[in-house]
């Protein structure tokens, strides 16, 4: 099916160009950026230009930051398109709802990705988890902004989530493997005192059974911890790698036997799925947890942030 990608910056020149050509459901045929252009694929700098001129073009990506994706969705969705959203879905969880409502009157796929939920040993830790009595629950999801996100500055504007951004791709497997809710009692926010958005937090969450801590830290520099810590009555799972490896009681576990390998390359095959059954998928439980944590958070100003 023909695709259009939105938004030629990092991720989608690391994952989506890639993903798209490898795959055998989609046809790159036309990107939409002011300055990004992808070798051999018609390229526009204006999304109403594009929609009116390829009508066969079904399914829109968008691969731009969160506070302009909400009016270029709803412009493709009201073209009557299939659209598929990069995390977190939105600037807001309200443009959310409305995005959703208007993909279920248009009669459009909607598709909020997750693409830390596609890590290889994900679906094996919430298999897992699924009979097993939580205790203790810890996510430390510490790496260096200026080697993930260099020369980005929307990251730490009203909208774009500063540490969060990371941090909610931890919230995403979070929300998927753990078998009853949590919901935020507490959290502390380091924002730089150049910056809208914070560069740590520390967030607490309410478990029927369990203590869940959380640690996001954008300041680590040198080895990168991205790993989820489940400990249960009957042993303790590690998710490891952003849930690229699972250790139980200290024991590497083996790959699952998905032959489609990689996080991206399973979001398209989601998508191909969703557009074919006619469905939406819009679950705003990270993006939830990230606006609650936006809601209690203790703030404290730190050192300002340079490049
Ligand atoms: P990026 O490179 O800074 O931005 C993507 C492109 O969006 C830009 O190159 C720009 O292209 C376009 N754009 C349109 N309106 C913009 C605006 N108001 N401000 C800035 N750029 C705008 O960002 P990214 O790292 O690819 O992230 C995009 C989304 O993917 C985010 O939601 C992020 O959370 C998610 N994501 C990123 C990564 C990663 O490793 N970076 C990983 C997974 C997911 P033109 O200038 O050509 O229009």
């Amino acid at each position: 099916m023909e695709i259009a990608l939105v938004g030629i910056g990092k991720i989608a020149v690391d994952q989506h160009v890639p993903s798209i050509a490898n795959s055998p459901d989609w046809e790159l045929t036309a990107t939409v950026s002011r300055h990004g252009t992808v070798e051999g694929v018609s390229a526009y700098t204006d999304l109403a230009t594009m929609l009116a001129e390829h009508p066969e073009i079904r399914v829109v990506s968008l691969c731009v930051p969160p506070v302009p994706r909400f009016e270029m969705a709803a412009q493709a969705i009201r073209a009557g398109r299939h659209v598929m959203l990069e995390k977190p879905p939105g600037a807001t969880l309200s443009e959310c709802h409305t995005l959703e409502a208007l993909a279920r009157e248009h009669r459009v796929t909607l598709y909020a990705s997750w693409h830390s939920r596609e890590a290889a040993m994900v679906a094996p830790a919430k298999a897992w988890l699924a009979d097993k009595q939580l205790t203790k629950f810890t996510v430390t999801w510490k790496e260096d902004v200026r080697r993930w996100h260099p020369g980005q500055e929307w990251i730490w504007q009203p909208g774009g989530l500063g540490v969060f951004d990371p941090g909610i791709n931890a919230l995403s497997i979070v929300t998927e493997i753990l078998p009853e809710p949590v919901h935020l009692t507490s959290a502390k926010l380091e924002v730089p005192e150049n910056c809208q958005a914070p560069i740590g937090a520390t967030l607490a969450f309410a478990h029927p059974t369990a203590s869940v801590d959380m640690v996001f830290d954008w300041r680590q520099t040198g080895d990168q911890t991205w790993e989820i810590e489940a400990e249960t009555t009957q042993g303790t799972l590690k998710l490891l790698d952003g849930g690229a490896r699972m250790q139980i009681d200290g024991s590497e576990q083996g790959e699952d036997g998905d032959a489609l390998k990689g996080e991206y390359p399973r979001l398209y095959a989601n998508l191909a799925r969703l557009v074919a059954a006619g469905e939406i998928s819009m679950d705003l439980s990270p993006m939830r947890h990230v606006a609650d944590a936006f809601t209690l958070g203790h703030r404290t100003l730190t050192e300002p942030f340079h490049e």
